[in-house]
């Protein structure tokens, strides 16, 4: 199968991860809509929320949740949103399960889709991130 998050999860993709766990990786954006972009991802595969069994959803949750706090704390942001999307008309792009994490600033400049992002910038991140688990 060809996924671009389950070449992430396995290592056959680079990433900038920020966190994993026995059922979920996140790592940045590689095109972020703001600063500290995050996606939270299963490490099965599936192809969006339709695919995640229930057993499942509360170690994901747990995972998205624990992204969001760090990203909270890390980046001391003004908001965070958590966005999530299923299926073309929904604005999907990539067809494995992903919870994007933005941190929020007052009169920050969203934009989607995103730009490329730096990777100096999104390594810098990620370390900060990282640095609070
Ligand atoms: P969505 O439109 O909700 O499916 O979001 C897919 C996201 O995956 C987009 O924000 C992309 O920028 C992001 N993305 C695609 N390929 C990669 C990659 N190799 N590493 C990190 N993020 C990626
Ligand atoms: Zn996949």
């Amino acid at each position: 199968m060809d996924c671009i998050f389950c070449a992430i999860e396995t290592g056959a993709a680079p990433s900038h991860p920020v966190y994993e766990d026995p059922h979920a990786i996140a790592f940045m954006d590689i095109n972020p809509v703001v600063s500290g972009h995050v996606l939270v991802v299963p490490r099965r595969h599936m192809t969006d929320l339709y695919g995640l069994g229930e057993h499942e959803a509360g170690p994901y949750m747990t995972a998205v949740s624990r992204v969001a706090h760090m990203v909270n704390k890390a980046l001391a942001p003004d908001g965070l949103n958590l966005f999530q999307s299923n299926g073309v008309a929904a604005w999907q792009s990539v067809f494995h399960l992903h919870v994007h994490v933005l941190p929020r600033r007052h009169g920050d400049e969203l934009s989607i889709p995103g730009t490329p992002g730096d990777h100096q910038e999104l390594a810098r991140l990620a370390a900060a991130i990282r640095s609070v688990e």
